[in-house]
């Protein structure tokens, strides 16, 4: 039995908690806040294997370039002249082709089902439920391009195994959705892709967490990492210090400043969304469904709430929030659907989280090579809720020197040096 100690409390860290608690370690699980909102709270949900194209992708830079001049746009890059932003937007244009298109493709689909087959299994633990719900994910489109562009991916998804997509003419979409009138061209229906409501995961985890007797520790920002030879010996937050023989970095948004503690460079940028939630809507809509042309995501969840999220802000953690890109998402939504009338929220009622973005889409997870017992589990971008479950039974699966569930090569820390 070893003690690991987890940095980040958000999905990643927990769900590696609970593999590394299950296989007989004692853990110890380290957050800089409560526990209770980080960036695996407010997102959308989406537990998809539908997702294999990565963020980028040909034509997202000259988009992006366009939306910058736009304050409710759904993707912003803040200009600056700091080094990490330099060498992720770098990194970013080199990875925004078809090539790397190509070569995530797998990787993303492999542990995204890894994933999806985890949380199932999550879901006959006794006492721990969290609105799982398999009803498939809907891609909706209004443009003649997008509709082009859908054509290709349902065959790519055929080609990638996921046989149940199916592309939807909007009649047959409203169909779908008998409830709620939907301006579209059609849309692609993912029937392998599941939801479920992030709150309720998050909760439940730390329960059986607690429950297991996994140490949660509150409000301590990690400061540094003590070396010994090869090793990270010591992990001293703001007022202790923890005695470790193996640390797993799973810090989200914050983990290229903590692997840097461990001497390891990782390219990354926080990428800020927003989303809000109508706790007892009088709209009803039977299937999450991404607003493919807004960039908007919307997922009906436990009972009668539907959250719409979205928006890729790359700021510094410490910008403050610009509220008017909730404005942006609910134009995008009245678009698609005109019944949905949603006023303004106020600032309290607005979420917001920093995906941790890696520069080409894909996560890190794996050892690295400055310090012997340390494993990164970071960098999942749009699906770290989707790839929790899997990332942590893989960063088990790492510290137990066992076979991987799956090939975790395209996930190398190292894999841009
Ligand atoms: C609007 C929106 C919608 C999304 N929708 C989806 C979706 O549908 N499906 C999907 O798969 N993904 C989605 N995502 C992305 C997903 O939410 C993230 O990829 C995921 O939550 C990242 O999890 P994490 O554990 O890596 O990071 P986090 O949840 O951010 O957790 C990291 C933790 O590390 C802690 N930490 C940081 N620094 C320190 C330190 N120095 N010391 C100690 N602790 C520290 C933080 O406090 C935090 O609790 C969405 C994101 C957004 C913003």
């Amino acid at each position: 039995m070893k003690h690991v100690v987890v940095l980040g409390g958000g999905i990643i860290g927990l769900s590696t908690a609970y593999y590394l608690q299950q296989s007989g370690h004692r853990v110890t699980v380290i957050d800089k806040d409560d526990f209770l909102n980080n960036c695996s709270y407010g997102n959308a949900g989406y537990v998809c294997p539908s997702h294999f194209v990565p963020l980028a992708s040909p034509g997202i830079v000259w988009k992006g370039f366009k939306w910058m001049f736009n304050s409710l746009s759904p993707f912003y890059v803040q200009p600056s002249l700091k080094t990490a932003l330099i060498d992720w937007g770098l990194k970013f244009v080199r990875s925004a082709t078809a090539e790397n298109v190509e070569r995530s493709a797998v990787p993303l689909r492999d542990i995204a089902i890894l994933s999806k087959a985890e949380y199932e299994s999550w879901t006959a633990i006794p006492g721990f439920e969290f609105g799982y719900e398999q009803k498939g994910l809907l891609e909706v489109f209004q443009t003649e391009n997008a509709e082009e562009h859908a054509r290709h991916l349902v065959e790519k998804a055929h080609r990638l195994g996921l046989t149940d997509t199916q592309l939807l003419t909007g009649q047959e979409l409203q169909e779908m959705e008998p409830q709620t009138k939907i301006i579209s061209r059609g849309a692609i229906l993912f029937n392998c892709d599941a939801h479920l409501y992030p709150q309720k995961l998050m909760h439940g985890l730390i329960h059986l967490l607690k429950a297991g007797g996994v140490n949660l520790v509150p409000d301590q920002p990690v400061q540094k990492l003590e070396k010994s030879g090869k090793k990270i010996t010591k992990v001293i937050t703001s007022d202790q210090v923890f005695d470790a023989d193996e640390v797993v970095i799973a810090t989200g948004a914050w983990s290229r400043e903590i692997a840097a503690m461990a001497d390891t460079k990782i390219s990354m940028m926080p990428g800020r969304g927003y989303s809000i939630m109508l706790e007892n809507s009088g709209y009803k809509l039977n299937h999450p469904a991404v607003l493919v042309e807004g960039r908007v995501a919307i997922t009906p969840m436990d009972g009668n709430k539907i959250r719409f999220g979205g928006t890729m802000e790359v700021v510094p953690t410490n910008t403050p929030p610009r509220y008017n890109r909730i404005t942006g998402i609910l134009n995008a939504v009245k678009r698609y659907y005109p019944e949905f009338d949603i006023a303004q929220p106020s600032a309290d009622q607005i979420w917001y989280g920093f995906r941790p973005c890696s520069a080409d889409g894909l996560p890190y997870i794996g050892r690295i090579k400055s310090c012997e017992n340390v494993v990164v589990a970071t960098g999942h971008s749009m699906l770290g809720l989707s790839l929790g479950a899997g990332t942590g039974k893989l960063v088990k699966e790492l510290i137990n020197g066992e076979k991987p569930s799956m090939d975790i090569t395209p996930f190398a820390v190292d894999r841009f040096e």
